[in-house]
């Protein structure tokens, strides 16, 4: 590599420099929350605040794409996904954590220091070295596993009512799902649509009480029971829904201008698939009242780890969890001389 090269790697932090205590992986509230907790226990964490991305990834997690957060305790007349995001990430920032807008893709837990790897960088340098690894990585929305989606991200079909609602000022369209997640786009993207037509494959919602009351009591929602979407009809731009009746099979289209999945989440984990230990579905496993992994020194917070409960006041209080076995663990390889 020539010298120009080499020096403009070294300002933009790419080449390995001393191990980090801690490199935390993903910048959600667990994230953000051991980065708090390890920026004050002096261990300068570093962040991997991820990256924004088609598919729906964005630095600050899933809050980033929510709209009232009611349920976050301390804000008694709620506040907005993003605002709190940026409040955690701020009181991060005002320790001492230092943050890279950037996604790891490749991480090697053989030998101490660890190794991770971002975008672009999977040769011979790598990005960081570490000590102690927090994963924090979160969950993302399931699709519906279409080839319609693939073509019509974007275009009409979208995860996120709070990025793209605007856009479908005085439309119909129809948000997929029967959880909270889908009542909360619904009433979100009734703001904006004259029509929301929920459609769920069952006749019962999962969604909380509290959220079907809701979702009921708008007149400008309609549910669809008993039907699945079997395409997404539109070349350039969405144009209406294929749907069919889960008992009838009887198939029929619904135009319309958008349509908004929110059928549940997938961890964020196939970076390490082989490497951690996984349950069938992909949640990261940690010890029980802990957030040790399987291999020492990696420790693993929030929805990547949570099956259970998934929330947001859970996920921040993981990553707590994760920050104060980070040290610990830190503090024990010390005392032993291996730090
Ligand atoms: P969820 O509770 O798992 O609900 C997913 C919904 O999508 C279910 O109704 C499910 O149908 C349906 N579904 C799944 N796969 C499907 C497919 N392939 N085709 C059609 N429909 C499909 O997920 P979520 O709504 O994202 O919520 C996740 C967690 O976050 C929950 O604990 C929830 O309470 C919480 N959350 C809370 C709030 C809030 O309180 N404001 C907001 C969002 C999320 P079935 O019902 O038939 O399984």
């Amino acid at each position: 590599m020539g010298e120009a090269a080499t020096a403009r790697r070294l300002l933009t932090g790419t080449v390995s420099r001393a191990p980090h205590d801690v490199v935390i992986l993903g910048s959600g509230p667990a994230g953000l929350t051991a980065a708090i907790y390890c920026a004050r226990a002096n261990l300068a964490p570093l962040v991997f605040e991820g990256e924004p991305s088609s598919t729906g990834d964005q630095p600050g997690g899933q809050l980033m794409i929510t709209t009232d957060v009611e349920n976050y305790p301390g804000f008694p007349d709620g506040i907005m996904g993003p605002e709190l995001m940026a409040a955690f990430r701020a009181q991060a920032a005002r320790f001492g954590a230092e943050f890279r807008t950037e996604k790891v893709v490749r991480v090697d837990f053989s030998e101490q220091p660890y190794r991770l790897w971002v975008r672009g960088e999977a040769g011979a340098d790598s990005a960081a070295r570490a000590r102690a690894v927090i994963v924090s990585t979160g969950a993302r929305s399931l699709m519906l596993g279409l080839p319609a989606e693939e073509r019509l991200i974007g275009r009409g079909l979208s995860t996120c009512a709070t990025c793209d609602g605007f856009f479908f000022r005085g439309r119909e369209i129809a948000v997929v799902g029967g959880g909270d997640s889908a009542m909360e786009e619904a009433l979100f993207l009734t703001k904006f649509a004259t029509k929301v037509t929920v459609i769920h494959r069952r006749d019962q919602l999962r969604a909380s009480k509290i959220m079907q009351d809701r979702a009921f009591a708008s007149d400008r929602i309609e549910f669809l029971w008993n039907h699945v979407v079997t395409d997404i009809v539109g070349a350039e731009a969405v144009e209406g829904v294929q749907v069919r009746h889960t008992e009838t099979g009887a198939e029929r289209i619904l135009p319309l201008a958008g349509v908004f999945i929110a059928i549940g989440h997938q961890p964020n984990t196939d970076l390490f698939q082989g490497l951690l230990g996984m349950k069938p579905n992909g949640y990261l496993v940690t010890e029980p009242g802990s957030t040790r992994t399987n291999v020492p020194g990696v420790f693993a917070c929030g929805d990547a780890q949570d099956d259970v409960y998934r929330q947001a006041v859970t996920a921040a209080g993981s990553g707590c969890m994760a920050a104060i076995d980070a040290e610990r663990w830190l503090e024990a390889q010390h005392d032993s001389g291996h730090g």
